[in-house]
């Protein structure tokens, strides 16, 4: 149940049918390049598209934008010792700025990082600096290759490190080489599944036996801590905020986006702890942070952006805030499971992740499943969410998933039930055979790129036949 009720609100505007289907021709059948005017519900991101509360909008007038040693300065240290339990920070514009402050400084040339699964900016930021990131998730995290739908297991901690894959790599290329042990909460490229405290005081124990910085990508620690007390013993019974001070007390480093459990628009800091160990570390850090991001106390955000994320922080481990975000996520995954829709289970923190695959068993996967998923969706009720699959990640084996992501304190029940009943239509047309794939007309050069700013169009089906009608009348004009 939402323990707050609106008190500003934005208007949105579901377009017609004949609109929808032109917007998406005109977006070349990428949801990237639709306007956010044209969308109903909007499960594109979690990443700063959340709903403020009064007390941030508040704060934000107490905003102080002196360029040093701002009180808005202070009151985000001390949110961010009260709440996660360290005292040094570096304030960035969002989390891969800190990713940026904080990697250039510890890794180099030749190092490997593992990470129980690198996000893809986490994974570019380490490349870019010239060392190799390594995933080590726990095998068969979710389900076995031959599952499309993962073990169903609520107690699992699908999103934890495989240490023993953390020493092997050691062994393999010498502990030397391993400058840090990563650990992402929630594991974001594992569909948002959790790690437990007891996974993490494992990480903080190999990295002491490789003498690396153990750092937690905490972008989402309040979720992930919530996740701990429903299903680790150990926590049973315990407040969030407890859960969470104690999950990230094991790190000597966060990276985080305020984007995210931030419960803001943007920004992001690196936090270290007050060890003399990492006095050398801090220092490369704060170096770095005042090159790329601005000056230390404030770091590419503006006095109120650092008010905003304080207020922020400390709201993200209240019980009723993280109850119920939590559960609105697993709330739209029961609503599409009762529709015999393939979701990932138990679903995360943040999102609903869609088997395409599965639920568009017609289309072969060079004609992208997922995509021809996001299209549907957004042909049939206006609603956006991104494609995760072969068409996002060009050349690798990943499932072709869709996710939903729910934008934090925004929508409400009977959004989702829109976007259930979306899919209720799209098994109709599937079933009718009217749901066709899609075929790349134009893409960018770097191919990790593509789904940002590729176009398509639609190849074999109903649609493809009608855009070819709809080009011969348009010929026939031309005449
Ligand atoms: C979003 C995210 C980042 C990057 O943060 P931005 O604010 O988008 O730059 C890094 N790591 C994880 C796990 C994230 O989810």
């Amino acid at each position: 149940m939402r323990a707050y009720k609106s008190k500003v609100v934005t208007p949105i505007r579901l377009p017609d049918r004949d609109e929808r289907e032109e917007n998406l021709q005109q977006a070349g059948y990428n949801v990237f390049n639709l306007d956010s005017d044209a969308v109903f519900v909007d499960l594109l991101t979690d990443s700063g598209t959340g709903t403020m509360s009064e007390n941030q909008w508040a704060a934000i007038m107490k905003g102080d934008e002196a360029y040093a040693g701002s009180r808005s300065f202070e009151r985000l240290q001390s949110a961010v010792s009260d709440v996660m339990g360290f005292e040094r920070i570096i304030p960035a514009h969002q989390g891969r700025g800190a990713e940026n402050v904080l990697y250039g400084a510890l890794v180099e040339d030749g190092d490997y990082v593992p990470n129980n699964t690198h996000f893809d900016t986490t994974r570019a930021h380490i490349a870019n600096n010239g060392a190799e990131p390594v995933d080590c998730p726990r095998d068969g995290a979710l389900g076995d290759e031959d599952e499309a739908r993962p073990d169903e297991d609520d107690s699992a901690f699908a999103g934890d490190l495989d240490v023993e894959k953390v020493r092997e790599l050691a062994d393999e290329v010498g502990a030397e080489n391993i400058p840090a042990v990563l650990v992402t909460i929630t594991n974001n490229s594992l569909a948002g599944q959790p790690v437990s405290v007891e996974n993490v005081r494992e990480a903080r124990e190999v990295a002491d036996e490789l003498d690396a910085t153990f750092v937690i990508d905490a972008c989402r620690f309040a979720e992930n801590a919530y996740f701990v007390r429903e299903r680790e013993e150990e926590f049973a019974g315990e407040s969030v905020a407890d859960v969470a001070r104690e999950q990230l007390s094991y790190a000597d480093a966060l990276v985080m986006s305020g984007k995210k459990d931030g419960l803001a628009n943007v920004g992001g800091f690196v936090a270290l702890r007050d060890d003399p160990e990492l006095d050398g570390l801090h220092a490369k850090a704060r170096e770095r942070g005042i090159l790329y991001e601005g000056f230390t106390t404030y770091g590419g955000m503006a006095g109120r952006d650092l008010e905003a994320m304080a207020v922020g922080l400390r709201e993200a481990v209240e019980e009723s805030y993280i109850e119920d975000r939590v559960s609105q996520v697993q709330r739209l995954g029961d609503m599409l499971a009762e529709r015999d829709v393939p979701v990932q289970r138990p679903t995360g923190g943040h999102a609903v992740y869609v088997d395409a695959a599965e639920f568009l068993p017609e289309i072969p996967p060079e004609r992208f499943p997922g995509q021809a998923l996001v299209c549907e969706l957004y042909r049939e009720g206006a609603v956006r969410g991104v494609e995760l699959g072969s068409f996002a990640f060009p050349e690798t084996d990943r499932p072709e998933l869709v996710r939903l992501c729910l934008p934090r304190r925004t929508y409400g029940a009977d959004h989702l039930e829109h976007v259930a009943e979306t899919f209720e239509e799209v098994a109709e047309r599937r079933d009718a055979g009217e749901v066709s794939g899609l075929e790349i007309v134009e893409e960018p050069e770097m191919a990790e790129l593509r789904h940002f700013s590729a176009e398509l169009r639609p190849v074999g089906g109903s649609e493809e036949r009608k855009e070819q009608g709809q080009e011969q009348e348009a010929t026939a004009d031309d005449d």
